[in-house]
């Protein structure tokens, strides 16, 4: 009331004035009100920001690293299977075991699993010829798979070691852990002996970047594996193992 006596008694510049002054304050309030809420607002992001990356971070650790899972090209994986020797190079040999066939057999079987999952399979060796290390390479190559798997037998001086061992080219660590997965589930499927996971220099996981292992899915010098080798079942329990070992080492898509 007093107020407004006051406000009465002024003059109309006086009121102006007045007025203006109360519409700067206004102002000043809205403007120091806008930045604490765009204070609060940015704050409320980086929390939620720093908390996203935490979330992110415990996913990753729980999903057991899975930046070391191996990543499709395209929309689906590409697989390449190289079964070892063929034609006149037959590989290691023990009675009516021959690696050649062998390499074969247990690509052929897996070629299937792996399609009935829906993967795409392409095969190194489409037959019973010979083809040299550099073509095996530059047919790997120009597929562009996504990963590279070669079967092979291993063979000892000593007719008593046995075992199935993957190798690995120490440079890659998506091939390290490809070894890994299929080295696990192999021995689980098959009730192989475990000969371990080895680094090694074959030229067709060496000489590219493209993960890949080869295989030596057991000891042809060993009479009791290589009779293994060429049972039928045995062989099938071999390429289970492979695919799901594999398939392991994809990058999960959920
Ligand atoms: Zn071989």
């Amino acid at each position: 009331m007093e107020r407004s006596e006051r406000e009465r008694q002024m003059t109309p510049a006086e009121r102006r004035r007045r007025m203006e002054a109360r519409k700067r304050r206004q102002k000043e309030r809205a403007r120091k009100r806008r930045i604490r809420m765009m204070i609060l607002l940015g704050g409320g992001i980086l929390v939620l920001a720093v908390i996203g990356l935490i979330i992110f971070g415990i996913v990753r650790l729980v999903s057991g690293g899975s930046s070391k899972g191996i990543a499709a090209n395209g929309d689906t994986y590409v697989i390449a299977l190289d079964a070892g020797h063929g034609g006149e190079d037959i590989g290691r040999s023990s009675g009516e075991t021959v690696e050649k066939n062998v390499t074969w057999e247990i690509c052929s079987k897996l070629k299937t699993m792996l399609e009935g999952q829906g993967y795409q399979v392409i095969l190194i060796r489409e037959d019973d010829t010979r083809i040299s290390k550099e073509e095996r390479l530059a047919k790997a190559l120009d597929s562009k798979a996504d990963l590279l798997v070669s079967i092979h037998g291993g063979y000892s001086d000593d007719s008593g070691v046995s075992g199935a061992v993957s190798y690995y080219n120490k440079d890659n660590q998506q091939s390290q852990y490809l070894a890994e997965k299929i080295q696990e589930a192999l021995l689980k499927e098959s009730g192989a002996a475990d000969g371990g996971t080895k680094e090694g220099s074959f030229s067709i996981i060496s000489d590219t970047e493209m993960p890949s292992v080869l295989i030596e899915a057991g000891y042809i010098s060993n009479e009791e594996e290589a009779a293994s080798l060429a049972d039928d079942t045995y062989q099938n329990n071999v390429a289970k193992g492979i695919a799901k070992g594999i398939i392991m080492s994809l990058e999960k898509t959920e």
